[in-house]
């Protein structure tokens, strides 16, 4: 199965590819993750990302591609649910011909809307296990103690691009760069358009009845 998840930051498309991870075994790979990662780890990767996770950019297509070409190279045949990637034309145009070398292709973009607000509201109240990334919501889906990790006992955090400015400067990147995104691959046939609204069960099984 190789899937391509779109949506604007917040609409869920990290947990909703997790559970399409576990349901179908195909590997989940999430570009802001990867980013994140070699920030933390301090890698020059990690050095030359920095400014653009901070402010909520995007980062150069160039490098992009080459990040998202080198980890799908790796394990060759399992498949993939893409989270993150492509955000741009060029970058979907790069996984276009990348995926035609290799003699494969997609099966389906997934593309979960919410309305602004929502996401607003979803991002900002978000919070992260500093320790092992676990996600909670101030409102949403509090930890049992405010402030540390369900799971591990870690410091929950606030992701610096979750700040409410910072926030609103993401979804207007993600309408300009990657709305043409959604157009480029509906021309192909491949959209299903999924609302994103309800619980995290209620979208997995709209999203899951059109996978397969
Ligand atoms: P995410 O966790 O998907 O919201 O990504 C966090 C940040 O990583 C984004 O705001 C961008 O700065 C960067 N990023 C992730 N994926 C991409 C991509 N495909 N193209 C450019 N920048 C990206």
């Amino acid at each position: 199965m190789r899937v391509v998840m779109i949506g604007p930051p917040g609409a869920g498309k990290g947990t909703q590819a997790k559970l399409l991870e576990e349901r179908f075994g195909v590997p989940h790979i999430s570009t802001g993750d990867i980013l994140r990662g070699a920030e933390r780890a301090g890698t020059a990767l990690g050095l030359e990302v920095q400014r653009y996770l901070r402010d909520g950019g995007l980062v150069p297509d160039a490098l992009m591609i080459d990040v998202v070409e080198k980890r799908l190279a790796a394990p060759e045949g399992c498949g993939f649910v893409l989270d993150g990637f492509p955000r741009t034309v060029t970058q979907a145009e790069a996984l276009d011909a990348f995926l035609a070398r290799r003699g494969e292709r997609l099966d389906g973009v997934v593309w979960i809307r919410l309305p602004r607000e929502e996401l607003v509201r979803r991002l900002s109240g978000r919070r992260v296990c500093a320790a092992c990334g676990a996600m909670f919501h101030v409102t949403f889906d509090p930890p049992a103690r405010p402030g540390v990790c369900d799971r591990c006992g870690g410091a929950l955090v606030q992701r610096e691009d979750d700040r409410e400015e910072t926030v609103r400067h993401r979804l207007d990147v993600y309408e300009r760069e990657t709305g043409p995104v959604i157009d480029h691959y509906r021309a192909r046939g491949l959209v299903r358009e999924t609302d994103g609204t309800g619980s995290r069960e209620e979208v997995f099984d709209r999203i899951a009845a059109g996978v397969r």
